[in-house]
């Protein structure tokens, strides 16, 4: 007898007859003889409802009570599913963050879990109830209601896992697994049957959307499986978990890709120790996150130097980077956010060459300029103008086979 944690996005439980069809699939769990503990979002887009709510009445909301109205969301559907369930005969009970005590720190908005009390958890499986925990949310010390972050109810769904020593955690959702690229920009996408810890925080980080980063950091920190599945619809999904070392791994599994940069170009300082300490220090004193960076001598014993941001980030970075290189007064600062970043992703990457040659070959051959680029181990990625990013995709999944079949090459 397994025991299976599932978690349900807000999409799965948008409507009462959606809430009914995940009832029915919940109840197949425990038909097979499986345990489960489900965990779900607030219904639809009830959670940016809250949120345009709260500042409808004030721009800058109390953190602290914002936190108490956005909980609401998940406080419906847990009670509408509890109810869905129990009327097909399921025993269920629903249970917000507090009840269950999921601890958190007090930092509304973005807290983090601290410890799940299982308790309340075991005393209702033992007792033949399905639990139905609110995502999202949690309570401090102090007993004030807290969220975790947008998006947050996967890593509850892997925090109750790992507490409960659960056998495996199912993200159940709109799409049926994680995906070579996104299909809505390549038909030729195909569903991976498995993916490691590794890549998926790599495709994750990098902008593909399926789960959320801080739930697959957890899950791997605890070697925990993660199942990516479609909510509504039969099929394996996509297993997320421990490199297997007995298989092949493939050379590029995914490409991911972000629209949210901007890139800042200076030109023409002064070669020096301290140079990129000068330019880049206002922008990181205020706080903005900087990705790529790229520093390049020139002859003359100048520098290029270039680096990215998010692209909210733009026009403050862009004054700042000025003011940095106010110092120098022959240097140039230009900038666009009219840049996008594409990644391809695999563990294969680490025992093969010649991967990013492949990959510069293919965007060369199609005439696009590649403007900074970054690696890890198990990663490239490439800055693009954002207009030739869909062809990039194109291209890099074509090149690397990764539809069809197979993503060996
Ligand atoms: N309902 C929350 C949100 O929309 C949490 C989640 O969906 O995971 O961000
Ligand atoms: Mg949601």
């Amino acid at each position: 007898m397994a025991l299976i944690v599932q978690k349900y996005g807000g999409t799965s439980v948008g409507s009462i007859e959606l809430i009914h069809k995940v009832a029915a699939r919940v109840a197949r769990v425990r038909e097979r003889g499986d345990r489960v503990v489900v965990a779900v979002s607030a219904m639809g887009d009830a959670t940016d409802r809250l949120v345009d709510l709260a500042r409808s009445l004030c721009p800058a909301p109390d953190p602290r009570e914002l936190d108490a109205l956005l909980a609401t969301g998940e406080q419906v559907s847990i009670a509408l599913l509890a109810m869905a369930l129990t009327a097909r005969g399921v025993p269920a009970r629903s249970f917000t963050g507090a009840q269950v005590r999921i601890r958190t720190t007090s930092a509304h908005g973005r807290a983090r879990i601290e410890a799940v009390e299982t308790a309340m958890l075991t005393a209702a499986l033992d007792a033949g109830i399905v639990p139905v925990v609110a995502g999202f949310q949690g309570v401090d010390a102090e007993g004030a209601i807290t969220t975790i972050g947008r998006g947050g109810s996967d890593t509850t769904a892997v925090a109750l896992a790992v507490a409960l020593r659960a056998d495996e955690c199912q993200i159940l959702t709109d799409v049926d697994g994680v995906y070579t690229t996104d299909p809505r920009m390549v038909r030729g996408a195909r569903r991976l049957e498995r993916l490691s810890f590794e890549e998926m925080l790599e495709l994750a980080g990098q902008g593909s959307r399926v789960l959320h980063l801080r739930a697959v950091e957890f899950a791997a920190k605890y070697g925990l499986a993660l199942r990516v599945l479609a909510s509504h619809g039969d099929g394996p999904g996509t297993l997320i978990d421990r490199e297997d070392p007995t298989v092949e791994a493939p050379v590029v599994s995914g490409i991911a890709f972000n629209r949210d940069e901007a890139q800042i170009v200076i030109s023409g300082v002064p070669n020096a120790p301290d140079t990129a300490h000068r330019l880049l220090w206002p922008v990181s004193d205020a706080g903005i996150e900087i990705d790529m960076i790229v520093l390049a001598p020139n002859e003359d014993g100048t520098a290029d130097f270039a680096f990215t941001v998010h692209r909210g980030d733009y026009v403050q970075a862009l004054e700042l980077a000025r003011r940095g290189a106010a110092y120098c007064p022959a240097a140039r600062v230009d900038g666009t956010d009219r840049v996008a970043k594409m990644s391809i992703v695999g563990v294969g990457m680490r025992s093969h060459a010649g991967v990013a040659a492949r990959l510069f070959a293919t965007l060369a051959s199609a005439g696009i300029t590649v403007r900074l680029v970054s690696t890890s181990e198990i990663r490239i990625s490439v800055l693009l103008a954002e207009a030739e990013l869909e062809r990039a995709v194109h291209e890099t999944h074509d090149a690397f086979s990764l539809s069809g079949q197979s993503g060996f090459i």
